[in-house]
């Protein structure tokens, strides 16, 4: 069972992919995530990809399509896998569909969050992230105290394109390439509608009962 996890970025992608891989012990990929380690490793090719990150930009297929073989083609992952923020758009789809087929996998379903633009706005300028246990937090909605997170707040970091003007520029990509692969998954009878814009744990429900009813 593989699953997808899709909606603009804000949606809550991340903070529902580790509730999912806690209590069904599949192992998330996040490009960004990938994409941010590379950057972290101060090579030529992080700077290149930090500045188009930093454009609100899409990083280019054939990085990503490296990436994304890297793990499809690893056996400890076999068949567990929950993408968050993979595929953008229709070429990564295609690919993950011929690489899932190469590897003898399967997509299960693909969860797409639902939000409003205002919405994503607001919770992309007040998120933080803990560089140490990965946790999510929101400086308006949900701040990070002692009673939701045990770290020390100096691993709490604000990412560089969570800016206004980044976001704009992040939510126009999503419109104009990202959201068009949601007819591919809709005709595949894959495709999931969520409210995201409910409270976490109630979305985990929905969440939890539609991934408990598919056959493994
Ligand atoms: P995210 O962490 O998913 O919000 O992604 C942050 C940024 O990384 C995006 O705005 C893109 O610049 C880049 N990125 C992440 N995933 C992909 C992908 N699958 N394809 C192209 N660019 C990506």
């Amino acid at each position: 069972m593989n699953i997808i996890l899709f909606g603009p970025p804000g949606a809550g992608k991340g903070t529902q992919a580790i509730k999912i891989v806690k209590n069904f012990g599949l192992h998330k990929v996040s490009t960004g995530d990938l994409l941010r380690e590379e950057i972290k490793n101060n090579t030529d090719l992080g700077n290149k990809i930090k500045s188009i990150m930093d454009k609100g930009l899409l990083i280019s297929d054939n990085i990503i399509n490296d990436l994304i073989t890297k793990v499809l083609s690893d056996k400890k992952f076999y068949n567990r896998l929950i993408f968050d923020g993979y595929p953008r758009n229709l070429e990564q789809a295609i690919n993950l569909d011929l690489h899932i087929k190469k590897y003898k996998q399967k997509i299960s379903c693909v969860l797409s969050l639902d939000v409003d633009k205002e919405s994503i706005i607001k919770r992309i300028l007040g998120r933080q992230t803990c560089t140490n246990c990965g946790l999510i937090f929101n400086e308006y909605f949900c701040p990070a105290s002692n009673k939701n997170h045990s770290c020390d707040p100096k691993f709490l970091n604000k990412r560089s394109d969570d800016n206004e003007k980044t976001i704009l520029n992040r939510f126009e990509t999503y419109l104009n390439k990202t959201l068009p692969i949601l007819d591919f998954y809709k005709e595949q009878n894959l495709l999931y509608h969520i409210n995201g814009m409910a409270e976490i744990d109630q979305i985990f429900d929905k969440i939890r009962s539609i991934i408990a009813s598919l056959e493994t």
